[in-house]
């Protein structure tokens, strides 16, 4: 079987699994991709025979990094417990894990008109990067950009200030918003 050069990161097949009603540009892509690709059909069988499926991808921390909504519904459907907190721009929140949460889910919205894509930074004390996202596709103006990581990760941060930029991708990197979780444990 020939490796694929070009395989669909595991975020996007998770997404394409994950979604109950098919259609978008989106998801063309990546029809077309598995109807010429064996190995990445190979990976979403997998995936899909792993039964609680995304479920039991989440409880073993594999999921994290920018997900969409029909991956939260659909994780939510399927009894994982996720902890959301929804920001806007200029916002501070403080956020924190507690026993049973499964993933943390943290909701950025912003005003998205004339936005196809974005990058995500995320800082720590004395601006120390922690997490970077490039070209993340936002779902139109009034979109939110949806960030992951598993509760056992977050459960294991010392009490911090995290500050999160959102910024149009592409030359103008215009600033969207600037948002503050107050993580404590
Ligand atoms: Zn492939």
């Amino acid at each position: 079987m020939a490796r694929c050069k070009a395989p669909i990161p595991e975020e996007a097949l998770l997404d394409y699994w994950a979604r109950d009603v098919a259609g978008g540009d989106e998801t063309e892509r990546v029809e077309e991709h598995l109807f010429a690709c064996s190995d990445c059909s190979a990976r979403l069988h997998h995936l899909a025979a792993l039964g609680a499926g995304l479920a039991t991808l989440v409880r073993q921390g594999r999921v994290s990094g920018i997900v969409s909504r029909a991956i939260i519904n659909r994780l939510q459907r399927d009894g994982v417990h996720v902890r959301m907190f929804s920001l806007w721009p200029g916002e501070t929140v403080p956020c924190a894990v507690f026993p049973g949460d499964d993933l943390v889910v943290t909701a950025l919205r912003a005003d998205f008109s004339g936005v196809d894509a974005v990058t995500l930074s995320v800082t720590g004390p004395g601006d120390s990067p922690i997490a970077q996202f490039e070209d993340v596709p936002v779902p139109g103006p009034g979109g939110e950009v949806l960030w992951v990581t598993p509760a056992a990760v977050v459960h294991e941060m010392p009490s911090m200030r995290l500050e999160l930029t959102l910024a149009s991708a592409g030359a103008t990197r215009a600033e969207l918003g600037r948002y503050v979780l107050e993580h404590w444990r």
